[in-house]
Order: structure tokens, then sequence, then C-alpha cells
């Protein structure tokens, strides 16, 4: 059985606005069906990091908004902190950046929430029946949210190949720990000639977990739990982002499952496949895109979605794949495979032009 996946060209003879597209694809996808009035919706995004202007224009946020105010449902916009130290690493820092890269109340009209709280510790812990974990640890207020809207920037990335709404469902939508586990198979660490012994760490670790002498270390009792990371000034806690790809990956689909179990399935994913940067919207910066825009794609099914996102962008470089060509030992269709198996959907899709 596969999965329709409606997709509309960026291709226009007569000035046709990307953003009518986009509004036909949402539809296609039959949102009434999914959300109801008063009901509080995430839109969830990626704001991207500050530098960086690869990532998803927030115009194409409209569409989607316009769609569930006209339900009746109560749309928030949302993102979640990162793991790594940079402008998205607390909510303060993430609202600021949000607003400087036009993701904000004055251009969307509707309210940002930083899903993971303050310092990405606002968790909700979902069990699930994975092959790796048996519960995720997601963001709460995307948990706790009565369905989503998912609408990612397709484009490559060094550690999964590439990324779109897998991703965003899974690291895109956990908390702080969750991002650890899925990119690390071990505990943070301190450069000690960062260290200033400030104490900072010490008194934020629930866990007892870091001993002063007179450097911070961290000891066996440490849960992983990464708020360390968020709160020392000197940025000298580091992470050890030694998963490989393939367990990355493999988790993220884990990851992936228990969004869609606690949300009970209602959520409905956009992928704009325009600009696409050969790595993550992370990055300070980016490169130049790796082919030229493709258009819009949406979905009730994230595989399928990722998959036909991931063809067209084959097909657009000459049949093969740019993504594997830049990062030859990831292979992307890890995430796309255990997320079928986990049964967050199929990557058998039927392609459904929509003009
Ligand atoms: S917060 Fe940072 S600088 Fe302060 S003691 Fe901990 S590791 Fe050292
Ligand atoms: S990761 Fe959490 S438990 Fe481990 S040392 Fe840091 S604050 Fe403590």
């Amino acid at each position: 059985m596969s999965s329709d996946v409606f997709f509309s060209t960026i291709d226009s003879k007569k000035h046709k606005s990307p953003l009518l597209k986009v509004k036909k694809l949402i539809n296609r996808c039959a949102p009434e069906k999914f959300f109801s009035k008063n009901e509080l919706i995430a839109v969830k995004t990626h704001f991207g990091e500050m530098g960086n202007t690869a990532f998803l224009r927030p115009v194409f946020l409209r569409p989607v908004i316009e769609k569930l105010n006209n339900i009746g449902a109560k749309p928030f916009l949302t993102d979640t902190n990162t793991l790594y130290v940079g402008m998205r690493t607390n909510s303060v820092d993430h609202l600021y950046n949000a607003t400087m890269n036009g993701f904000n109340y004055s251009t969307l009209q509707v309210p940002v929430i930083i899903a993971d709280g303050l310092r990405g510790d606002n968790s909700t812990e979902i069990e699930i029946n994975g092959d790796i974990l048996s519960s995720v640890k997601l963001a709460a207020d995307i948990a706790t949210a009565d369905g989503m809207f998912v609408v990612s920037h397709f484009k490559g990335h060094e550690v999964t190949g590439f990324g779109g709404a897998i991703k965003n469902i899974s690291m895109g939508c956990s908390c702080r720990q969750g991002k650890l586990d899925m990119h690390s198979d071990s505990k943070p660490g301190i450069f000690a000639d960062k260290c200033t012994s400030c104490g900072r760490c010490l008194s934020f670790c629930a866990s007892s977990a870091i001993d002063m002498s007179p450097k911070a270390t961290i000891n066996e009792n440490c849960s992983g739990c990464s708020m360390c990371i968020s709160v020392c000034p000197q940025a000298a806690i580091y992470i050890n982002w030694n998963a490989s790809s393939a367990s990355t990956q493999s988790k993220m689909a884990e990851y992936a499952s228990g969004v869609v179990k606690a949300l009970k399935g209602k959520i409905i994913y956009l992928n704009i496949i325009m600009s696409v940067s050969p790595a993550c919207d992370c990055y300070p910066g980016n490169d130049r895109p790796v082919v030229g825009d493709i258009g819009f794609a949406a979905s009730t099914d994230p595989v399928a979605l990722d998959k036909a996102c991931l063809d067209l962008v084959c097909n657009a470089y000459g049949g093969t794949d740019p993504f594997r060509e830049r990062y030859p030992e990831v292979d992307s269709d890890i995430q796309l495979s255990h997320a079928e198996k986990m049964g967050v959907g199929t990557k058998k899709y039927k392609l459904i032009e929509v003009q």
C-alpha cells in the first residue's frame, strides 16, 4: 500500500504565486479531518541558525497558519533548543534569533513558543517499542499539543544524508536530552582549559554528577540530561558527537514514532524543496545549493514524503544522489527504512502533481 504525496513544481509560466500552490497542497491533505476548533496546533519548523540564509522562508508558513485559523484552531509556531552551543541553545537567545530570521508575531500573527522550555529540559517521556529505545524524551509543548503541522526545509545533512520531515519530528521535536540520546553514545565532557571553576554547572546538575577539584569533571552519576551544556558561561562542556550515522538515523526513526504516538497521528507534513543546501540549517552559514529550486510537497506520511523529495532531488541531479556523493559514508535510506519498520509510514508513494 502506498501513500499519496502531493507535489507542485516551482515552475510557473503565468506568474502563479508559490503560496497558492502551497495552499492547494495543504487542502489536498484535508486538514479539517485532522484538526478542530479551539485545538492547540503546533506549527513546527526550523528557525535557522543566525547567519544561515538557506533555512525555510517564513512566508511559506502563512498558508498553513491561515488554514488552521479558518478551521478555528489555535496555531502556535514552535521549534526546540539545540544541543550545540549557538544562538538557539536557550529560549531567550532562540526567540531573539527567531525574530531576527523573520519568525515572529508581527510577520505571522501567531505566538512563538520554544517547546522544550527555557533551557531545553521541559520534556515528556513517551514509551515506544523500538529496537534500540524503550522511550523517547520529547519537547513537552509539542508532545501535549492537540496536533501538529510540520513544515520542513528539505536539504542535505552531513550526519543523516538529508534532513526533511522525519528529522524535523525526531531531532526537531525532542528535548535536549533526547538530542543527546540520538547524537551521542557517551556523556558530555569538560575542557579543563576553558573551565573557570565557577561552579554554575554543579548547581544545575540534578544527578550530583559534577566534581570540582578545582576544575569541573563529570563522574559516573551523569544521566546525560545535558543541562550543564546550556548553563556553562564558558562553553567549556562539550558533546561527544560519537554516535555513528546509522545509530543516529535509527534513533531518529524511533523518536519519530514516539512523536506520532504522542500526537495520535494528527500530523500533516509540508516539505519546501528550495535552496537545497548540502548541510544542516544549524550552521551559521550555508553553501551553494546542490540543485535548483524544485517545488513543494505535502503528505500525511512523513516517510513517503521524504522519500519522494529525495527522489525529486536525485532526478534533478541527473539520476544520482548528490548527498551520497558529498557524504559517501552516509546511507540516508536507514532513516527511511527504520521509520517504515517503526510504523511511521511507508517508502512507497504515489506522486500526485497539483497544478
Ligand atoms: S559552568 Fe563551565 S566554567 Fe563553570 S565550573 Fe562548570 S564547566 Fe567550569
Ligand atoms: S549532563 Fe546532566 S547529569 Fe550529566 S553532568 Fe551535565 S547536568 Fe549533570
